[in-house]
Order: structure tokens, then C-alpha cells, then sequence
């Protein structure tokens, strides 16, 4: 029996011997290390599921390089960057292509835009708001050249957020669905030092007021495993976005990855990753403790083979997924049912 999975690797719904089989609430497929059933579709709010929904549609991403750089790393607020981020600014799986209409158009002329009609335009990689209010409107503008494209996703940090430039990204919610992804990693400013982060838990919440203010969505992303952490900085965590206006979460599993200070750690001791195990719990943890209105862009690291030094779970994705949607059904947990305010 062959399979596929439907979905951009996360999946939700499978395809045998090339034919779509609808499933009941009842049916289990079990394959070699795979089971899935409706149920566990939904018990957490899956990015794919909520595109699917508000487009009437699947909805991929294009991962575009803007040419941007971040702060942290050209000597503004510091040198060398995060201690986990490569020299690509965590945009490792991209083609690098320095014209954004090239990259789009290139895309388009690839296979892989047979696989939607509908598409996200994502500034992934590096902080991609850090330019001047002009410079901003070129790069995305040029990136929105294709009416296939439905959304605008910016990958930013808290420090490089002002209202001109929420301003700029509101100028575009009135054609595409506009999300702004900010970096947190964790609410701990002790741990933010460690890991060379470069602004404070309260430029966060400032951050987040500004894009509240002018209705764009913000997506977090908070990372479990880092240097120094316990399960009650996890959360604390937790806690700290639940005292904010959000609407989405990623969630990152910290690897060691070639060419970091982290890898130095690393190699001297000074840091050991979690057991997948340990991951697999703090995630549930993290799942079952935030709102359940709140969607789930990812559950993992997305490490390139090439470069991860460790841990060897962070490549296997699925183990990932499955794992966690295991101990949540085994336990009967979903989003949110460990919070009683919602
Ligand atoms: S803020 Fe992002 S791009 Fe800048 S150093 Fe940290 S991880 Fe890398």
C-alpha cells in the first residue's frame, strides 16, 4: 500500500494507492509508524486547517529572501546574533535569489506551485522590517506581483517594530490577510542574555500593543530547550503569552546546528538538548495551556539535515508530530483544556 501525505509536512489527511479517501470520526489507519484519526485532527488548531477554512482552500507559502539583515548581527545591538541562528538568519531551506519578483516569479514557474492555487507571501529569513519605511514598501510590493498570492506573512523581531511601519503593513490588509511573526524564544530576560538575544520581554509586549492596535495578526514564536531553562521558565512562559493579544504560535525545538555558538557550547559541555521525550511533554505542556482560538503554525524545529549537529529527532518531523498527537489522545487533552478562563 503506497501513501502521501497532503499538507506542506504537517499532515492532515492521506492518500492510498493515489486515491482521496474520506474519513469517518471513527476510522483509524494505522501504517508502519504512523496512526491518525479525525479526532486527532482536532486537538489542537493546525495553520492548515485554518487557511483551508478562511481561503475555502489549501494555501501554501513561498518562502521569499528580502535582503535583509538583522540588528543583531551588523553591530546596532549586537554582534554575532542569537546563539542558535546560522549565517542565513534561519533561512537555511531557501533558494537565494537577491530579486524578490525573481523569486516569486521562479516559484511560479516551478512544480510547486501546482500544488495550490492560493499563496502566502513569507519574508522568512532575517529581520524583515528592518530597512527604512521605503525600502520596506519596494521589497514587499515586489513580492506581491501574482494574484495568486492571497497573504503577506512578516518574520520579525520586537526591537524593529514601530507604528509607521505597522502603519505600512496595514496599508495591505485591505487585499491580503497580513500576519506578523515575532520573535520571543521565552519571557525570561535572563535566558535572552544568555542566548544573545538582543531585546527585552517588555519590547515585546510593546511590539504586540502596536500590532494589536492597528488589527494584524501577530504569530509568536517561543523556543523550547534553551540554555539554562527549566520546566518552570517553559511556564512562565506560557503565562506571559497568555497575558497578550495573539493569534498564532510557533513553536521551535532548540537545535544545535553547524558554525554557532551553540555548537561551541555544545561541544564543551556547556549545553545538552532535550530528550525527544522531554519535547514531546513540553509541547503538550504548551498546547493544553494556551487558549484553544489561538493557531498552531508549528510544533518543531525545521533543521537542515546538512548543518544539525543535534539533536538527531530534531530531522524526524513526524516523530514529532505523531508523538505528540499520541500523548494527547492517550490522555484525552486538546488545545486549551488546561486553562478555564476561555
Ligand atoms: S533575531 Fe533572528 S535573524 Fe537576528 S540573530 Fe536572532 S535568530 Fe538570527
Amino acid at each position: 500500500m503506497g501513501t502521501e501525505n497532503f499538507g506542506d509536512g504537517e499532515f492532515w489527511g492521506r492518500r492510498i494507492l493515489g486515491t482521496e479517501i474520506s474519513l469517518s470520526p471513527l476510522t483509524v489507519l494505522i501504517f508502519s509508524d504512523i496512526y491518525i484519526t479525525m479526532e486527532n485532527l482536532k486537538r489542537y488548531n493546525r495553520l492548515t486547517e485554518y487557511l483551508k477554512e478562511k481561503f475555502g482552500e489549501r494555501v501554501l507559502k513561498i518562502c521569499i529572501d528580502g535582503g535583509f539583515t538583522c540588528p543583531n548581527r551588523d553591530g546596532t545591538t549586537g554582534f554575532g546574533g542569537c546563539i542558535f541562528c546560522s549565517e542565513t538568519g534561519s533561512g537555511d531551506h531557501m533558494i537565494h535569489n537577491k530579486d524578490i519578483s525573481n523569486q516569486i516569479k521562479n516559484y511560479f514557474l516551478s512544480y510547486k506551485s501546482s500544488r495550490a492555487n492560493k499563496f502566502i507571501a513569507y519574508f522568512q529569513n532575517f529581520t524583515n522590517t528592518y530597512d527604512s519605511i521605503e525600502n520596506l514598501k519596494r521589497k514587499y510590493d515586489s513580492a506581491l506581483i501574482d494574484d495568486r498570492i492571497v497573504a503577506l506573512a512578516i518574520a520579525t523581531r520586537p526591537d524593529c517594530i514601530n507604528e509607521d511601519i505597522v502603519k505600512l503593513l496595514h496599508s495591505y490588509t485591505s487585499k491580503y490577510y497580513v500576519w506578523v511573526e515575532l520573535g520571543l524564544q521565552t519571557s525570561n530576560d535572563e535566558t535572552g542574555r544568555l542566548i544573545n538575544r538582543g531585546y527585552s520581554s517588555k519590547q515585546f509586549t510593546k511590539a504586540v500593543a502596536l500590532l494589536n492596535k492597528y488589527n494584524i495578526d501577530v504569530v509568536t514564536h517561543i523556543m523550547v530547550g534553551l540554555p539554562g531553562e527549566s520546566e518552570s521558565d517553559l511556564k512562565n512562559t506560557v503565562s506571559f503569552i497568555n497575558s497578550h493579544n495573539i493569534q498564532g504560535i510557533k513553536i521551535h525545538s532548540t537545535y544545535v546546528i553547524k558554525n554557532t555558538i551553540l555548537a561551541q557550547m555544545y561541544y564543551n559541555e556547556l549545553y545538552k538538548p532535550l530528550t525527544l521525550d522531554e519535547y514531546l511533554n513540553s509541547v503538550v505542556y504548551i498546547l493544553t495551556h494556551i487558549p484553544k482560538n489561538i493557531i498552531i503554525h508549528r510544533i518543531s524545529g525545521d533543521a537542515p539535515k546538512n548543518l544539525l549537529i543535534a539533536p538527531d529527532w530534531n530531522s524526524h518531523k513526524k516523530l514529532i508530530l505523531n508523538g505528540v498527537d499520541k500523548i494527547m489522545k492517550e490522555n484525552n487533552l486538546w488545545q486549551g483544556c488546561h486553562i478555564s478562563n476561555f
